[in-house]
């Protein structure tokens, strides 16, 4: 298992999204184009095939302080079996270094080396297992690095006889991909795109009047449309009571949440159940997706207007991996920008502001559990707290939330958290 071998190596748990798809798809001995964003984890993409093969990788990387960054890490990491080749190499470094590639399992080179004939003579001598294109958006002219040296690229992997080759890559539009796809000769590559442009996705948006109209809407989805779902809430408790909600009401379903607030057996638990089809639904929060690689997931839904553009695409772009038909939809009510607003200023200021807490809550609620909700996706875990005390002071008047001496109750609240900061 790839997991294990990931473990042994490197020391992780589990695969960032992406990293097992490439891995899979060299190993198998394709050629490979991925993009994955910087800080991803590319580097892991070839270094843990490389040592699981018999032969030796070749890593050509732009810039000797990536090179020597990487070496330098694995070394560290008890990895001992790999080497850069650079210009900074002296004559005798790089000799003996060329008569001992076979105590190695990855050779880091700067593309200029490789033109050097007795670099290539001593590489052709070696089993190569993959050849390994790093920025590879430097081979096109398109792109925004780009470097002659590795034009040259193309003749090198043919004189190593084309082995399975992976050119990776944070940034590369259109035109760059085509451009690198071509330079290389790729063959037939397997694509892994970390960037939501598929075909297979349909986008939707529903606006309601109301949370109520919503949550009417999701049921009605969920129980007309195709399986599996994932459904994205904005806070812990928001992702538990909608769960709840779809437990109660559409009981010939299953349905699970997901959240960073849960341990993490359960957490592994839930990811389980809903990869081997147990479960038709998670609700989650944005927690929920790293490393989880389900192909046959038939719709996302957003149950308020995302936060930021790149996670959204991120997150709608778990659907559908097995190319089928699937959607992404988003359900908005009016309040959204206004919650949205607190929750990315939550982000930024530590304390809340007491403020506007009677402005929420002055909002129509159907339920103690929706205002719960609703305070809590405002003021996190604060809320929770707020919502204990207003209970606690029993100025909570009916079902709905609504609530007296909001004024007095307000001081009050302002005393009680001045004190607990200190
Ligand atoms: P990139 O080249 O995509 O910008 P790197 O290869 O430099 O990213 O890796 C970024 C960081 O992610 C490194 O510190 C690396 O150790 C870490 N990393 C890579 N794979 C994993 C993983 N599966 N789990 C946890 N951390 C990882
Ligand atoms: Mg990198």
């Amino acid at each position: 298992m790839l997991e294990r071998e990931l473990q042994r190596l490197f020391g992780f748990q589990t695969f960032k999204e992406g990293q097992k798809d490439i891995i899979e798809a060299l190993m198998a001995g394709n050629d490979v184009f991925a993009m994955l964003p910087t800080g991803r984890g590319k580097s892991l993409c070839y270094q843990l095939p490389a040592f699981l093969a018999r032969g030796l990788t070749v890593v050509v990387s732009p810039l000797l302080s990536l090179m020597e960054d990487q070496v330098a890490q694995l070394k560290k990491a008890g990895r001992k079996q790999v080497v850069a080749l650079n210009s900074f190499s002296s004559k005798q470094e790089r000799q003996k270094l060329l008569q001992q590639l076979n105590d190695y399992k990855i050779v880091y080179l700067s593309p200029e080396m490789l033109q050097a004939q007795d670099v290539l003579s001593a590489l052709r001598s070696q089993l190569i297992s993959y050849f390994i294109i790093d920025e590879a958006h430097c081979i096109s002219y398109w792109g925004h690095d780009f470097r002659a040296d590795y034009l040259r690229l193309r003749e090198v992997k043919a004189a190593l006889d084309h082995p399975p080759t992976l050119a990776i890559t944070a940034t590369a539009d259109e035109n760059v991909r085509k451009d690198i796809k071509i330079q290389l000769q790729l063959r037939q590559p397997v694509e892994i795109l970390d960037r939501v442009n598929r075909e297979n996705i349909a986008l939707f948006v529903e606006r309601y009047e109301t949370n109520e109209q919503k949550v009417i809407r999701l049921k009605e989805i969920v129980r007309e449309y195709e399986l599996p779902g994932l459904v994205y809430a904005q806070t812990r408790a928001q992702a538990e009571w909608y769960c709840e909600q779809l437990q109660r009401d559409c009981p010939e379903l299953s349905v699970g949440y997901y959240h960073g607030g849960m341990d993490s057996m359960d957490r592994m638990l839930v990811q389980e159940q809903f990869l081997s089809n147990q479960l038709d639904l998670i609700c989650a929060t944005n927690a929920f997706g790293m490393g989880v690689n389900k192909q046959d997931i038939r719709f996302i839904i957003h149950l308020q207007q995302p936060l930021d553009v790149a996670s959204y695409l991120q997150e709608i772009g778990r659907a559908g991996r097995d190319g089928s038909p699937s959607f992404a939809l988003v359900l908005l009510s009016p309040e959204d920008p206004f919650y949205a607003s607190r929750l990315i200023q939550n982000r930024v200021e530590e304390t809340m502001s007491l403020e506007t807490l009677p402005q929420l809550l002055a909002m129509p609620f159907n339920s103690k559990s929706e205002q719960r909700m609703r305070l809590e996706q405002s003021y996190g875990e604060q809320g929770q707290t707020i919502l204990f005390l207003l209970e606690k002071w029993d100025v909570i008047v009916d079902d709905k939330g609504t609530w007296k001496n909001q004024h007095e109750t307000i001081s009050k609240l302002k005393t009680y958290f001045e004190k607990q900061e200190q």
